[in-house]
């Protein structure tokens, strides 16, 4: 407990002091396996060698300078991720949200370079993409009445639904990007199908408009690809990360393809910390290990397995209902939703949280092994028997 912290978070009664690969340990001696590497961050476990002597290293050199500079840094983790991903150019900047806040404000200019009046965003039900006032109007789980208007600039459509979007353009002439998460983290770990994102291409380069792949939970390995969108051939206009980008330092990337590169000039947008040297040299460090130790495939394999696992040890519960999700994504949909299943993970030493109100999510790091995946069923399965 402590009477200063805002009460926003719902925090679990455990106070959390130092971790080591998977494991984390809390201020009363205790360990717990982290299936959750802090919601998507921490993607190569704790105290990585590599990965903490960079970071002392990279601190003594280099921390920050004003973005009017080049860094080394900055410009090998931009040329690095347009390589890996066939764009053209990247911004950077501390999170998540702020990475696609960039990307409505790019879609909205699109729109207004145009001509239109009312420019429109195509985002998912049950899709979300941050907390700043524009990353939030567009997602869709959030009661929105509570903080008064927000930006008009969005029309909801069920995901992985063609026809909606066909009706969407039909009813809105001014429609300039579909955005969604190619796989939904928050809500629910569901993979979109790849003939819908073939699709969505297609209906945006008829139309003219730009296609936004929020990335900022699935991408930079999670899935057992750089980008959950490389499982297909197509590729956005607009690609957005985070979480894992930075290796635990805060870091976001907001990525163009050629054509959507020139809609923004200098000063329509910024970040003062956005793409400092440290948090750049991370990124570079996370993409060194992720190819050189080949996690990729470690993802991959161990996904598979820790998914059948879960599905084979899971069935005899009533209350589950299936494992879904991609590589280390994963979602545990229960039958009927149920609440505080995290605590419970504590009772069992065991740390997940919850992706809406029936999907239990875990997001283990990237260097788990099948020993490790093991333990993690043991532990699920305990708390299901409690559940
Ligand atoms: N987009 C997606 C898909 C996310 O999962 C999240 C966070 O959970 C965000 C955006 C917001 O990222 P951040 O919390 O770094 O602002």
């Amino acid at each position: 407990m402590n009477e200063h912290l805002l009460e926003i978070y719902n925090k679990l009664p455990i106070t959390l002091t130092h971790g080591e690969g998977i494991w984390l340990y809390d201020d009363q001696g205790n360990q717990y396996l982290d299936a959750l590497s802090g919601i998507g961050v921490t993607a190569l476990g704790h105290n990585h060698p590599v990965i903490s002597k960079t970071l002392s290293e990279q601190a003594q050199k280099l921390i920050h300078v004003a973005n009017p500079f080049f860094t080394k840094e900055q410009s090998q983790l931009a040329t690095k991720l347009c390589q890996l991903t066939g764009l053209a150019k990247a911004y950077f900047s501390n999170s998540g949200a702020e990475a696609n806040e960039a990307a409505i404000k790019m879609a909205l200019k699109y729109g207004v370079d145009k001509g239109y009046k009312n420019p429109k965003i195509i985002v998912m039900e049950g899709g979300f993409h941050g907390r700043s006032l524009g990353a939030w109007s567009g997602s869709c789980d959030q009661d929105k009445s509570i903080f008064g208007p927000l930006i008009p600039a969005f029309i909801r459509v069920p995901f992985d639904d063609l026809g909606a979007i066909k009706k969407a353009y039909q009813d809105n002439a001014e429609v300039v990007a579909i955005m969604l998460e190619p796989i939904f983290g928050k809500g629910g770990l569901l993979p979109a199908s790849i003939d819908y994102l073939n699709a969505l291409r297609k209906f945006c380069d008829k139309n003219d408009s730009l296609l936004i792949f929020d990335e900022v939970q699935s991408g930079m390995g999670r899935t057992g690809r750089l980008f959950a969108y490389q499982f297909s051939n197509i590729k956005p206009d607009i690609l957005t990360t985070a979480k894992a980008l930075g290796a635990g330092i805060p870091a976001g990337a907001f990525i163009t393809s050629k054509k959507a590169s020139s809609i923004f000039s200098p000063g329509d947008h910024g970040s003062t910390q956005g793409g400092n040297a440290l948090a750049c040299k991370m990124g570079l460090t996370l993409l060194d290990i992720l190819e050189s130790n080949n996690l990729y495939e470690n993802i991959s394999e161990v996904g598979n397995y820790l998914q059948d696992q879960l599905t084979e040890k899971l069935n005899a519960f009533s209350l589950f209902d299936k494992v879904q999700g991609k590589g280390l994504m994963i979602g545990i949909k229960l039958k009927e939703p149920k609440k505080a299943t995290a605590k419970i993970g504590l009772k069992h030493k065991i740390i997940f949280n919850q992706a809406g109100e029936n999907v239990i999510r875990l997001l283990p790091p990237f260097i788990i092994t099948h020993a490790d995946t093991d333990l993690i069923v043991e532990r699920i399965t305990a708390c299901f028997r409690e559940l």
